[in-house]
C-alpha cells in the first residue's frame, strides 16, 4: 500500500479486488506494471471505464520500449485511459467512492472513480520470525543469497519473493526452490541466469519477453541486430482474429547470439518459451532460421521475426 493510504471498500490492493461483489462503473489503476495492466484490461473488458496512472514514462516500464509503445496503441484503441510520467498527489474517500488528485507534466488533475486499485509491488514479510538471531541482515525486508540460494546463516536457505535482486515470479520461486533443495540434497544444479527469466503478462494481448531488451543490450555495449515481425503477417492470428502485436529479437551483430525476445500478440506468454529454451542452448539467430515451424501456427512468426533480423522475412 502507498504510504497514507488505507484499504477500504473503495481503496483496493489485488486482494480486495478479487473479491468484489459487482462490476465497478469506473476504476483507476495506479501502477502500470503487469499486475496493473493485467487489471486494467480484465475490467475494461467487463466493461467498467479504467485509467492507467504510471510515475514512469511509459507503461509495462520493465519491458522493452516498443513493447510498451504497442500496448499504449492497443489501450487507446480499447478506451483505457493511460497517463504516464503521472504522480499520485493525493486520493480522497467521496460519497460514491473516491477522487484521485494527480500531476502530469506539472499539471494537477482530478478524476472521480468507483474504485482504486494499488498495484505498485508488494513488499517482502520478513519481520518477527527470528532473522535477528542468526547472521542474515534483511535489505528493507529482502534476503540475499548467493547463486545457490544459500544466506549469510549457514544451513539457511532463501527462496521466492524474499530473495533479494530477484524478479517476484512464480516461476522463479520455483526454480529457485529446485536449485536450493538439488544444492541441499548433493544433486548437479544450474544457478539461475537472470538473462533467461522470461516475463509473462496477461493482458490482451499479452506480452511475453525474456533477457535485454534493446536499449538494455545497447546500453551494455553490443552491436545489435534487430529484426521485429508483425502479427498481422501471420496466417494463425488471422484464423484466431487477433492481428496486434509482434515479436521482436535483439540479437549480436557479431556472432548473431539471441539477447532477448520481445512478444506482445496472440498467446505470447505461450510463444515466449521457444525463445527461453533457444536462450537457454545458446541458440543463434542462424539456428532459429533454419528450424521449421508448422504451418499454420503463431510459432511462425518467431521464424519470421527470425529471417527478418537479416532482412529476409518472406512473409513481409
Ligand atoms: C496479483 C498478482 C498476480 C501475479 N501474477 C503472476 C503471474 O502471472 N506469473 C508469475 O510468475 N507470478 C505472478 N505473481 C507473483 C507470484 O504470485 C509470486 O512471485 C509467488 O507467489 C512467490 O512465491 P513465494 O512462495 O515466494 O511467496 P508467496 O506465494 O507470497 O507465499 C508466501 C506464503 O508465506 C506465508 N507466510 C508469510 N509469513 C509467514 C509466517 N511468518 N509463517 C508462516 N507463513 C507465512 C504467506 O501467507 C504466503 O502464503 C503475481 C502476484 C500478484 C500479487
Amino acid at each position: 500500500m502507498i504510504p497514507g493510504l488505507e484499504v477500504g471498500p473503495s481503496i483496493l490492493t489485488n486482494i480486495e479486488i478479487l473479491s468484489l461483489p459487482a462490476v465497478p462503473k469506473s476504476l483507476v489503476v495506479v501502477g502500470a506494471g503487469a499486475v496493473g495492466v493485467e487489471f486494467a484490461s480484465i475490467f475494461r473488458s467487463f466493461g467498467t471505464e479504467v485509467t492507467v496512472l504510471e510515475m514512469l514514462p511509459r507503461l509495462v516500464p520493465v519491458e522493452d520500449e516498443e513493447v510498451s509503445k504497442e500496448l499504449g496503441r492497443i489501450y487507446r484503441k480499447r478506451a483505457i485511459a493511460c497517463h504516464t510520467g503521472a504522480k499520485m498527489d493525493k486520493v480522497d474517500q467521496t460519497k460514491d467512492g473516491v477522487s484521485v488528485t494527480f500531476t502530469v507534466d506539472g499539471k494537477q488533475q482530478r478524476l472521480d472513480a468507483e474504485k482504486i486499485l494499488i498495484a505498485v509491488g508488494r513488499k517482502p514479510l520478513t519481520e518477527g520470525i527470528g532473522l535477528e538471531k542468526t547472521k542474515i541482515k534483511p535489505d528493507r525486508g529482502f534476503i540475499k543469497v548467493n547463486q545457490w540460494l544459500q544466506t549469510d546463516e549457514p544451513g539457511v536457505y532463501a527462496i521466492g519473493d524474499i530473495v533479494l535482486g530477484t524478479p517476484q515470479l512464480a516461476h522463479v520461486a520455483m526454480m529457485e526452490g529446485i536449485v536450493a533443495v538439488g544444492r541441499i540434497a548433493g544433486k548437479t544444479v544450474k544457478p539461475i541466469n537472470p538473462d533467461r527469466i522470461p516475463n509473462a503478462t496477461y493482458c490482451h494481448p499479452e506480452i511475453g519477453s525474456v533477457g535485454l531488451t534493446e536499449t538494455k543490450a545497447r546500453e551494455a555495449g553490443y552491436e545489435l541486430k534487430v529484426g521485429k515481425f508483425p502479427f498481422t503477417a501471420n496466417s494463425r492470428a488471422s484464423i484466431v482474429g487477433q492481428h496486434d502485436g509482434f515479436i521482436k529479437i535483439v540479437a549480436d551483430a557479431k556472432h548473431g547470439e539471441i539477447l532477448g525476445v520481445h512478444i506482445i500478440g496472440p498467446q505470447a506468454t505461450e510463444l515466449v518459451a521457444e525463445a527461453v529454451t533457444a536462450m537457454e542452448l545458446e541458440a543463434t539467430v542462424e539456428d532459429l532460421m533454419f528450424t521449421i515451424h508448422a504451418h499454420p501456427t503463431l510459432t511462425e512468426a518467431m521464424l519470421d521475426a527470425s529471417n527478418s533480423v537479416y532482412g529476409l522475412s518472406i512473409n513481409v
